[in-house]
């Protein structure tokens, strides 16, 4: 893995960011899911065939909605996930047994090729195969810097078997509720990950 350190780290972070672009997964500290829900409200949530058979076998076809050769998940008027739900401040998923493929996988993108470029930065070995991975921007529970062990070897080992439908159950790329909320480590992770668009120069001035 290609690694970038000081100046040229924060400079090609920086560029990612702005582009609004996904950002190789090297340029990730870690992730823990922060249950502010926003993602659940944000995007439109694609069923594949099987994910839209679990889902309407237990609450019925009307929490889905058909479109362009496919089924979405409804939304509420408030334009949140239909089963998305507020406990005090957190938000959360109200069928983690049967949450959908693509809301396991959020916010990495798991690929064959490097179609959001930078193939080094990008690079996962899994296996003996290799993979590109990429994180969205959008997400508030990254957090930047170099790369954790829990990060390699525990969370993104599970999204590629998620990915590749070799697991279903998630242990590490869910959020962990009953830990102790999650807390970033710098002023530059937490003005980052909240965000993009952000230029450090400009706020620390
Ligand atoms: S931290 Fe990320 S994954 Fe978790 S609810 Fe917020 S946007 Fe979604
Ligand atoms: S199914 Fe769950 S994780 Fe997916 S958008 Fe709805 S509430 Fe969020």
């Amino acid at each position: 893995m290609v690694m970038l350190t000081g100046f040229l780290w924060l400079e090609t972070l920086k560029m990612f960011l702005a582009s609004g672009k996904p950002v190789p997964w090297s340029f990730v500290h870690s992730w823990n899911c922060i249950n502010c829900g926003e993602c659940c409200k944000r995007y439109v949530v694609e069923l594949d065939w099987e994910d839209w058979v679990n889902i309407t076998r237990f609450y019925g076809q009307e929490v889905t909605t058909p479109s362009l050769g496919c089924f979405k998940l409804k939304k509420r008027s408030n334009g949140s996930c239909i089963f998305l739900y507020r406990v005090g401040d957190k938000q959360f998923c109200g069928i983690q047994n049967l949450k959908p493929k693509s809301c396991k996988l959020w916010p990495f993108y798991v690929r064959e090729k490097p179609v959001f470029g930078f193939p080094e930065l990008a690079k996962y070995r899994y296996g003996h195969k290799e993979f590109y991975i990429y994180v969205d921007t959008f997400c508030r529970g990254l957090s930047w810097g170099i790369p954790s062990k829990h990060l390699t070897d525990k969370i993104l080992p599970e999204i590629v078997e998620i990915k590749l439908g070799k697991r279903i159950k998630q242990t590490f790329s869910t959020a962990r509720i009953y830990q102790p909320s999650y807390q970033t480590t710098n002023f530059l992770n937490q003005t980052l990950s909240r965000n993009p668009k952000f230029s450090f120069t400009e706020q620390v001035l």
